[in-house]
C-alpha cells in the first residue's frame, strides 16, 4: 500500500498538522479510484469535481482556525444514501436519473463536519442481495480475490474502503448488509442500535429494519463515523432521543471481566470450516484477555430467515409501490397509463426485487394477512426475547457473520432458500433491533486466495459503546502494529 492515510485518524493528525491538505489528500484518493476502479468497480458515480471544490472549501475553513471531526476527510456513500447534487439510483434501473432534490440526513451530518464525498458506491437493487450481483450496473469484484464477490448489499462501500478508494464509507443494513461485505472484505462494519441513526433520505427498503452503518478500515474509525451520524431526527420518528455518547472515548475499557455469551445455535450445519475455526480462535483470543466467554442460547434462531423474509418482503411491497414511472427515475413511456405503469415496473425492477414484491404482496393479501404477517410480528416479538434473556447475564455476544467465505461471481447458490440461508447470522439480530460489530478475523487460504472471515459483537439496544470497546481490545490483539492509534 502507498503513503497514504488509510485511516480518518491518520488523515485527521495530516491535516490537522498541516502536513497535508484536504485538496492533496482527496486528489490521491481520486488518483486511487482511476487505478483502482477498473479492477474493482465499487463506484456507480464518482464526483471528482465537487469533491475537490468542498476539500478546498476544509482547507479554507481550517486555515480560519476551524476544525471538526471529519473536516477535510474523503469519504464514500452506498448509492442508496441521498447525498445532494448526486444522483441516486439504489442499483436499480427503475432509479437511472434520479436527482434527489433532498439530502439524507446523515449526508448533511457529514457535510456540516467538512466530510468530502468521492462518490455513490455499488449496491444490490434496493439493498436486496449478498454480492452485488443484483446490481443493475454490474458486479463489484473483492479486492482480495478479484474472482470474488465482496459480499452485499453494502459491496460497493466494502471494496471501495478495502481497495483504498475511500477512507471510511456509509452501508446499509437490513438484514446483514453492513456486516456479511465487512466480514467479508476485511474491514469493520456496524449495523447500529435500530432508531440510532436516521433513516431520513435512506430508499427504503424494509422501514422496520433499514439502518445506516459506518464502514471503515478499523474500530476507532467506525466510532468515529457512527458518533458523527448518530442522533434524534426530527424527520425520523423512529429515533431515538436519548443524547449520543463519545464513542471513542471510551474504546479504551479493555475486556476484562466482560461476560460475553456464544449462541450454539450460530454453528449451523454447512459452516465453512474455516469460519468454526476463526470464531473458535477469537472466543479462545478474548478469554486470554480477561473476558468470560460462555456458551448462551438463544432458542428462536433458527425463525429468524422465515420471519425476516415475511417482514422485509411485506414492507418492500409496499415501499417499492410508489416506483410508477410518472413522477422521477424511469419511465417506460408508453401512451396508455396502465400499460405505462406494467412496462415500466416490468422492465425497470430486476428478478430478485419483483420476487419480493409478489412474496410480499401475497403476505400481506387479506385472507393471508392473519396467517403470515401477523404471525411473523409475533414470532418477531419471540426472537427479541431471546436477545433480553440472554442480555441479562452477558455484556454482548459473539458470533460468526456468514456461514461461508465470499463465493466466486456467478457462483452463488442458485435456489432462493440456499440463498437466503446465507443470512441465518445477521437476521435475528436485525429483526430483534439491536446493534452488532462485525470485523476481521482472519482468513481463509482458497486455491491460492486469502479470503477474509469476520465475527461480530451483538449487544444490548444503544450499548454500541460496548461493542466498540470489545472490538477495539481485540482488534489490537490481533494487529498490535496499530498500536499507536
Ligand atoms: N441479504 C439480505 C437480503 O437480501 C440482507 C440485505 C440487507 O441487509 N439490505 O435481504
Amino acid at each position: 500500500m502507498s503513503s497514504l492515510p488509510q485511516t480518518i485518524h491518520e488523515a485527521r493528525s495530516l491535516l490537522r498538522s498541516g502536513a497535508m491538505t484536504s485538496v492533496a489528500l482527496t486528489e490521491a484518493y481520486l488518483e486511487r479510484i482511476v487505478q483502482k476502479e477498473p479492477q474493482i468497480h465499487a463506484y456507480l458515480h464518482v464526483a471528482a469535481d465537487a469533491a475537490l471544490a468542498q476539500a478546498r472549501t476544509a482547507d479554507e475553513r481550517r486555515a480560519a482556525g476551524q476544525d471538526a471531526p471529519l473536516l477535510g476527510v474523503p469519504i464514500g456513500v452506498k448509492d442508496i444514501i441521498t447525498v445532494q447534487g448526486m444522483p441516486a439510483t439504489a442499483g436499480s434501473r427503475i432509479l437511472q436519473g434520479f436527482m434527489p432534490p433532498y439530502e439524507a440526513t446523515v449526508s448533511r451530518k457529514l457535510r456540516e463536519q467538512g466530510a468530502v464525498f468521492l462518490g455513490k458506491l455499488n449496491t444490490d437493487e434496493f439493498a436486496m442481495g449478498w454480492s452485488t450481483e443484483n446490481s443493475a450496473y454490474g458486479v463489484t469484484h473483492n479486492p482480495w480475490a478479484l474472482d470474488r464477490v465482496p459480499g452485499g448489499s453494502s459491496g460497493g462501500p466494502a471494496a471501495a474502503v478495502a481497495a483504498g478508494e475511500a477512507v471510511a464509507a456509509l452501508g446499509t443494513d437490513t438484514g446483514g448488509s453492513v456486516r456479511q461485505p465487512a466480514a467479508w472484505t476485511n474491514t469493520v462494519g456496524l449495523r447500529p442500535t435500530y432508531g440510532r441513526v436516521s433513516r431520513y433520505g435512506v430508499i427504503a427498503f424494509a422501514s422496520s429494519l433499514d439502518q445506516v452503518g459506518p464502514m471503515t478500515r478499523d474500530v476507532r474509525d467506525n466510532a468515529i463515523l457512527l458518533e458523527a451520524i448518530a442522533g434524534h431526527d426530527p424527520k425520523d420518528s423512529t429515533t431515538f432521543p436519548e443524547p449520543v455518547p463519545s464513542y471513542v472515548d471510551k474504546l479504551e475499557g479493555g475486556v476484562k471481566g466482560l461476560r460475553i455469551g456464544l449462541p450454539r445455535e450460530y454453528f449451523t450445519e454447512g459452516m465453512h470450516p474455516g469460519v468454526e475455526k476463526a470464531t473458535r480462535e477469537a472466543v479462545a483470543r478474548l478469554r486470554d484477555l480477561g473476558a468470560v466467554v460462555e456458551e448462551v442460547s438463544l432458542p428462536h434462531t433458527d425463525y429468524g430467515m422465515p420471519v425476516y423474509y415475511l417482514v422485509a418482503t411485506a414492507e418492500a411491497s409496499a415501499n417499492l409501490s410508489r416506483y410508477d414511472g410518472v413522477r422521477y427515475g424511469y419511465s417506460a413511456k408508453a401512451p396508455d397509463l396502465l400499460e405505462n405503469y406494467l412496462l415500466t415496473r416490468g422492465s425497470g425492477f430486476g428478478q430478485e426485487v419483483k420476487r419480493r414484491i409478489l412474496l410480499g404482496t401475497y403476505a400481506l393479501s387479506a385472507g393471508y394477512y392473519d396467517a403470515y404477517y401477523l404471525k411473523a410480528q409475533k414470532v418477531r416479538t419471540l426472537i427479541r426475547a431471546d436477545f433480553d434473556a440472554v442480555f441479562e447475564q452477558y455484556d454482548a455476544l459473539i458470533a460468526p457473520v456468514a456461514p461461508i467465505p465470499p463465493y466466486r461471481i456467478g457462483e452463488a447458490p442458485t435456489d432462493p432458500v440456499s440463498l437466503y440461508l446465507l443470512d441465518v447470522m445477521t437476521l435475528p439480530s436485525a429483526l430483534a433491533g439491536v446493534p452488532a460489530l462485525a470485523l476481521p478475523a482472519g482468513f481463509i487460504e482458497e486455491d491460492g486466495a486469502q479470503l477474509p472471515v469476520g465475527i461480530q459483537f451483538i449487544g444490548r439496544p444503544l450499548d454500541e459503546a460496548t461493542l466498540f470497546r470489545i472490538g477495539y481490545a481485540f482488534e489490537k490483539d490481533r494487529r498490535p502494529e496499530t498500536e499507536d492509534r
